[in-house]
C-alpha cells in the first residue's frame, strides 16, 4: 500500500514536471507569431478631412455656417482676424462652446513677411488677447494671411503655423457649385481645406461638401488632428 502510494505520488510529480517542461519548450522554441505571418489587419477605412475658415468672424455668414455644422455634428477650424472680433464676441464664444478649434489669423490681414517683426508680433498678440478674453484660452495655432510666413518671424510664441493642402479658391470663384467641384477634384484623406466664412457662397459650398464627403466616408476633424509632426 505504502509502495503504491509512493508510485502514485511519483507519477504525479513526473506528470507535473513534464507539463512544466512542455510549457518551457513552447516558450523557448516556438516563436511568437510575427506581423508577417499573422492574419492581415482589416484595411484602414477611416478617412479624415478638416474644413478651415479664415478671415471671420462674420456677423452674417459665420452664424449660418455654425448652424449647418451643428446640424451635421461637424467640428471645423476658424482662423480669426483680430479686427473682426469686436462686436462679434458672441460668435467666437459659440465657436468655442460648439467644439470648434479657434486659431489666430493676425489683426488686419497684412502680409506678415512685409511688416516689421514688432508689428507682426503686435498683430498676433492683439488677436490672441482678444480671443483669450472671450474663450479663456489663447490660441495655439495660427495661419498667416496669404500663407505669407518665414522662420525669422519667431515671435509666434508657441503658436503652430497651419497652412492648407486644398485651396477651395472660394474667395475668387464665389460660386457654390464651382467651389464644391474645385474641392472634390483634389480632396484626399488627411487634407486641410482652405475656405473663408465671410462669403455666403463659401458657407453653402462648405455645407454641401460636408454632406458629400460624409457620404463618401470622411470624418471631419479639427486641423490640429491632421498636422504631421
Ligand atoms: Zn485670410
Amino acid at each position: 500500500m505504502k509502495f503504491k502510494q509512493s508510485i502514485r505520488l511519483l507519477s504525479v510529480i513526473l506528470a507535473a514536471d513534464l507539463f512544466l517542461l512542455a510549457f518551457l519548450i513552447q516558450i523557448i522554441f516556438i516563436p511568437a507569431p510575427s506581423a508577417a505571418v499573422s492574419a492581415p489587419e482589416a484595411p484602414r477605412t477611416e478617412k479624415y478631412v478638416a474644413l478651415t475658415f479664415d478671415d471671420g468672424p462674420d456677423p452674417i455668414h459665420t452664424p449660418v455656417l455654425l448652424d449647418g455644422l451643428k446640424a451635421r455634428g461637424i467640428p471645423a477650424t476658424f482662423f480669426l482676424m483680430g479686427s473682426s472680433i469686436p462686436g462679434n464676441e458672441a460668435i467666437v464664444a459659440r465657436m468655442k462652446a460648439e467644439g470648434h478649434l479657434i486659431g489666430n489669423h493676425s489683426y488686419n490681414h497684412v502680409p506678415l513677411t512685409k511688416a516689421k517683426t514688432s508689428a507682426v508680433c503686435q498683430a498676433l498678440d492683439r488677436t490672441s488677447t482678444l480671443i483669450q478674453s472671450i474663450t479663456g484660452s489663447a490660441p495655439e495655432y495660427m495661419r498667416p494671411p496669404y500663407g505669407d510666413w518665414n522662420e525669422e518671424l519667431e515671435c509666434q510664441a508657441g503658436m503652430t503655423t497651419v497652412l492648407w493642402s486644398v485651396d477651395s479658391l472660394d474667395w475668387k470663384l464665389k460660386d457654390r457649385e464651382r467651389i464644391v467641384k474645385r474641392v472634390l477634384k483634389d480632396v484626399e484623406d488627411g487634407d486641410i481645406i482652405l475656405m473663408h466664412d465671410i462669403f455666403g457662397t463659401s458657407v453653402s459650398a462648405a455645407l454641401e461638401l460636408a454632406d458629400i464627403l460624409q457620404k463618401e466616408g470622411y470624418t471631419f476633424v479639427t486641423a490640429d488632428e491632421l498636422l504631421i509632426d
